[in-house]
């Protein structure tokens, strides 16, 4: 899961990353308004949190214009007012859930949760099945049959991808967002090495990762 963190408070803002890469999220990191729109606009994120009172954008018309462009990511809005008007205006503009600084982490965890597990979303903190093989993205782990077999962050984040979007194409372009995050510059061909390392690593006939030519990825089901 992949989430996108708008917060101009720099001590705060990386501190939370930190706890939130500790729970196995990935993270991007952004402390204005205008650049925060700009990463989620690429739609390469599970969960935003954003931030109200943002410089060069406030964080209530970040959401308005996110939403008007049909970016439906789920946005966890915090902020430091706490009156009935405040609310209101927040969820009107797209909010799905809001924080009231400050927070405690823990609380701040239970939302991020709360917001995967609801069932229209994309993403979902639970276990993902495609023929025989069963990922836990929260725990990196990947089973098939009696085999239990530890996969690295990545790995897991592409496998996840992969698995969410069975027999569709995943561009290397989309891959490399949604693992790397916009601001890498990490290059194509780790897509290529990671693909391998998954594709040994997933020793079953039923599920197969296959290459797209001039495309990308799709992972097939065969029965
Ligand atoms: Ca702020």
């Amino acid at each position: 899961m992949r989430l996108l963190l708008i917060e101009d408070e720099e001590r705060l803002a990386e501190a939370l990353a930190f706890i939130l890469k500790k729970q196995n999220y990935g993270v991007d990191l952004t402390f204005d308004g205008e650049t925060g729109q700009l990463m989620a606009e690429s739609d390469a994120y599970d969960l935003i949190i954003l931030d109200r009172m943002l410089p060069r954008k406030e964080g209530l018309n970040v959401l308005r214009d996110l939403r008007k462009q049909g970016i439906i990511t789920p946005v966890l809005l915090l902020t430091a007012k706490d009156t009935v008007t405040d609310r209101v205006e927040g969820l009107d503009a797209g909010a799905d859930d809001y924080l009231i600084k400050p927070f405690a982490t823990e609380e701040l965890l239970a939302r991020i949760r709360a917001l995967a597990r609801r069932p229209s979303q994309q993403f979902l903190s639970e276990k993902l099945q495609v023929g025989d093989v069963l990922l836990d993205p929260s725990h990196s782990e990947v089973t098939i049959g009696e085999v239990s077999i530890k996969l690295t962050l990545k790995e897991s984040s592409l496998l996840e991808l992969l698995m969410r979007n069975p027999g569709q194409v995943i561009t290397k372009e989309q891959i490399l967002n949604r693992v790397w995050g916009l601001d890498s510059d990490v290059e194509m061909g780790n897509v290529e090495i990671y693909i391998h390392y998954l594709r040994k690593k997933l020793k079953t006939r039923t599920v197969k990762i296959e290459t797209v030519r001039g495309l990308g990825y799709s992972l097939k089901e065969y029965h």
